[in-house]
């Protein structure tokens, strides 16, 4: 049977990460109709990013999603994989991208609970756009799905948890990176260490971690920063620079860059308490990690089966979210970088926005103009967050360039570098034009 123009749910819930899947579970167990929305072909997310064709096992946290996943069986969600959200069309419709069909589908419903995670920072470096260049996020999925990486010497760099996580599956599966580059200090902050002593699960997975490094022999530099990558002899040599002044150069095959994460919030719809109503959850709300995804997507539930009920749930957040943004805070404090963003250094020809090209030299000649150019400006002209990726790696340094050179020139949080509007994602014209809603026009 042919599916209706615009199906009706309750709740549309975008995002099959742990966020999305708990409060699709909170809600359907409310008595709600719930449709989930994932883009990709298996629920999981980030962090309990499935394996493809079964051939990888779980690195960590299976216990977790199987709990996740019981609560969303049984439940009547109605499960939409394979379909990207690009967007809330001014009269409430949802519009889905079913990439396999590649047809965009229609969703009614009288809210949105809006759970599609985080993204990686990565800061801009000359040769950071080479082949063989990755973000460590990346490299970990690669190792979920198919429980490998790409062949060769690995150097892992930047700041952050992340990293020394990345280094230590990567020693699991018998392929010990080079060395993790770590532009913070945690041993250099010994009050943040000490306060960390309050959330014994984080330390204790820090021990395993840096427990495994140090067995594998993996030298952890910090206070250290990869300054340029460049490609000689087929080898990728990153120059890194060492703390008290000097470099040292590592030969790698693969880098895997990493500077932190932050909200994907490229583009969303703004929260609103009117129909449909919107609600973000999860690390698309606030990157505050595993720990706080499931309570923020269960408090998100709650909020709008309340909201729809028209009572009133108190809007503050749950205690288990309080306790992960402090713990969040320290990890900050304890990898707060050492040697500066240093974006003034860059040199003219390292590639600022790599979907297009664009270099710092480029934005440095435009914003030597007379005409002082706004960020709308930057993006329409200078071509700054225009392409595939529309700024998601982009737009922070753009704008902090933008500030430090004219601070004049209104950046606001995200500016009009990543302003909300649809497609969120790139949609094909095909999908478009077979949208279902136009077929029934016809
Ligand atoms: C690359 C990366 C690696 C991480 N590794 C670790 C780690 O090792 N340890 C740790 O503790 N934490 C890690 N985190 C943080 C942790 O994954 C998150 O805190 C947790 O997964 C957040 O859950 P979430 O449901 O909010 O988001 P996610 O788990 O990211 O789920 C979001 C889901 O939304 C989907 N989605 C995104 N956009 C759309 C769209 N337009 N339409 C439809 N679906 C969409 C995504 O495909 C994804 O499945 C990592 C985060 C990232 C980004």
């Amino acid at each position: 049977m042919a599916e209706p123009a615009i199906s009706s749910f309750d709740v549309l819930v975008i995002g099959g990460g742990a966020a999305g899947v708990a409060a699709a579970a909170e809600l359907a167990s409310a008595g709600l109709s719930v449709a989930l929305a994932e883009q990709r072909p298996t629920l999981g997310g980030a962090y309990h990013r499935q394996p493809v064709g079964g051939s990888a096992r779980q690195l960590r946290g299976q216990r977790q999603w199987l709990r996740l996943l019981r609560g969303l069986a049984g439940a009547g969600v109605e499960q939409r994989l394979g379909h990207v959200f690009i967007g809330l069309e001014s009269d409430g419709i949802a519009m889905l991208d079913d990439r396999a069909a590649r047809r965009i589908r229609s969703i009614k419903a009288r809210a949105l609970v809006i759970a599609v995670g985080a993204i990686e920072r990565v800061l801009p470096r000359p040769g950071w756009q080479l082949d063989g260049v990755m973000t460590s996020g990346g490299l970990q999925m690669l190792l979920k799905e198919t429980g490998g990486v790409p062949p060769g010497d690995l150097l892992i760099a930047g700041s952050g948890p992340l990293n020394v996580a990345v280094a230590a599956d990567l020693i699991r599966l018998g392929r010990p990176p080079v060395a993790v580059i770590e532009n913070g200090n945690p041993f250099a902050r010994p009050g943040a260490a000490l306060r960390l002593a309050a959330h014994p699960g984080l330390v204790a997975e820090a021990a395993r971690h840096l427990a495994r490094l140090a067995s594998a022999r993996v030298p952890w530099l910090r206070g250290s920063a990869l300054a340029a990558i460049e490609r000689r002899d087929g080898r990728l040599r990153a120059t890194v620079r060492m703390p008290g002044g000097g470099s040292r150069m590592f030969a790698a095959d693969i880098v895997a860059l990493h500077d932190g994460i932050r909200p994907n919030a490229f583009g969303l719809p703004a929260e609103t308490q009117a129909q449909p109503i919107v609600v973000r959850a999860g690390d698309c709300r606030e990157a505050l990690g595993i720990r706080a995804a499931v309570a923020d997507g269960r408090h998100a539930a709650r909020q709008v089966a309340a909201m729809l009920a028209g009572t009133v749930r108190d809007g503050s957040a749950d205690r288990k979210i309080g306790r992960q943004r402090r713990a969040q805070a320290i990890l900050h404090e304890l990898f707060r970088p050492v040697d500066g963003y240093g974006l003034a250094a860059l040199p003219d020809d390292t590639i600022l926005c790599r979907c297009e090209g664009r270099t710092v030299g480029d934005l440095r000649l435009m914003l030597a103009e007379t005409d002082a150019p706004g960020l709308r400006e930057i993006k329409l002209n200078g071509r700054f967050g225009m392409g595939l990726c529309q700024g998601r790696f982009c737009a922070d340094a753009v704008r902090d360039m933008v500030a430090a050179a004219r601070p004049a020139v209104d950046g606001g949080a995200s500016g009009p570098l990543s302003r909300d509007r649809w497609p969120l994602r790139p949609a094909s014209i095909a999908a478009l034009a077979a949208d279902d809603e136009l077929q029934e026009g016809k």
